[in-house]
């Protein structure tokens, strides 16, 4: 049962994600006694970083077409290098848009937002996320061949170093269906989805004048800041930080959420952060049933007190 694992980039430089699928991968070679090939497209980064988690073999394929993303030739590409009967790719925008044409091209089983390593191989059956974190299933695949997303920050990233040698691959995959005609980056702004930390705050802070003090909290964290729908609609922050059922599922470590009600849908895209935290002057707010840490009060003193103590206790 030869393992493949996709090893997402961005501009070169391998994600988080990516350790983590790696780090998946492994597990699930070990099971079946096998070993695991890494596929990467373009990356500048060193193939040593796979080796670290696991993959044995590392794929690195050149395609001058492939700059611009499209799930279609990404899927293509990957098609062409990978023959092995589990194919694994981290739960992020990208990869969980490939994963499925590569599931309709190749006749594969797709499981998406696997929780943990395999219960069994053959029959194919693991844990995974559904109902939007709201619970889990036990989802079993017809077939040997399967292709999964793993859900990111559930497996986590694990060290496992293996000796490991390099491929490279020359490909001229047609891309045709879409171009990017501009790539505008949120400069010194942490990925949402790749944060460890998220400070996100709601219609409680009033106004977008007041987001100081939640940027302020996220820089003494090493946070990324997030906002609920309707803070992101008004316009008081930018739709790039719009969490939810509707925005983006992340999963943090840590999930500070301020002056946020927890409504269904807000949910619906955080609950799996690992701990979450909620600051809201209601303790009627939905969102304490949700919480790991629950603070009732006025968010204006309690923000910048809490940046105050995380300053000293750094200092
Ligand atoms: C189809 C659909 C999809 C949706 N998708 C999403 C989605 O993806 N993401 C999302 O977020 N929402 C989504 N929503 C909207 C969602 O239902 C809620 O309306 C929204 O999440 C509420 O945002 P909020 O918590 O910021 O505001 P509110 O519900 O107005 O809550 C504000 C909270 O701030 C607290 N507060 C007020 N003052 C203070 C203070 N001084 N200090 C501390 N706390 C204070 C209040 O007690 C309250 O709990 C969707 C709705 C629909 C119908």
């Amino acid at each position: 049962m030869a393992v493949f694992v996709y090893a997402e980039n961005i501009n070169g430089v391998y994600k988080k994600a990516a350790f983590e699928a790696v780090s998946y991968a492994k597990a699930v070679a070990d099971q079946a006694g096998d070993t695991v090939t890494a596929i990467s497209v373009n990356p500048t980064d060193s193939s040593d970083l796979l080796y670290k988690y696991g993959a044995s073999n590392v794929i690195n394929i050149k395609d001058e077409g492939l700059k611009s993303f499209s799930a279609k030739a990404y899927a293509q590409a990957v098609s062409e290098v990978a023959n092995g009967n589990i194919i694994v790719f981290p739960h992020t925008t990208d990869a969980s848009s490939i994963a499925p044409m590569l599931a309709v091209m190749n006749g594969f089983a797709l499981i998406t937002n696997t929780l943990a390593a395999p219960e069994s191989l053959s029959p194919f059956q693991v844990k995974r996320r559904a109902f939007s974190g709201k619970g889990f299933m036990h989802a079993k695949a017809e077939g040997n061949n399967v292709i999964l997303t793993v859900s990111q920050n559930a497996f986590g990233v694990k060290e496992n170093a293996v000796s490991g040698a390099e491929e490279v691959k020359n490909l001229s995959v047609a891309n045709e269906d879409t171009k990017v005609i501009s790539h505008e980056q949120s400069s010194g702004k942490l990925d949402l989805k790749e944060a460890e930390v998220v400070v996100s705050a709601g219609r409680g802070l009033k106004g977008p004048e007041n987001w100081g003090m939640i940027e302020e909290l996220a820089n003494v964290l090493g946070a990324a800041t997030a906002c609920s729908k309707p803070v992101s609609d008004i316009g008081w922050r930018p739709h790039t930080e719009h969490v939810g059922q509707t925005g983006k599922a992340i999963s943090p470590n840590l999930y500070i959420a301020v002056g946020i009600s927890g409504a269904i849908q807000h949910l619906a895209g955080v609950n799996s952060s690992k701990t979450i935290v909620v600051i809201n002057s209601d303790p009627e707010a939905p969102f304490f049933k949700s919480a790991d840490y629950g603070v009732v009060g006025d968010a204006f003193q309690i923000i910048p007190a809490l940046t105050e103590k995380i300053k000293a206790i750094k200092g």
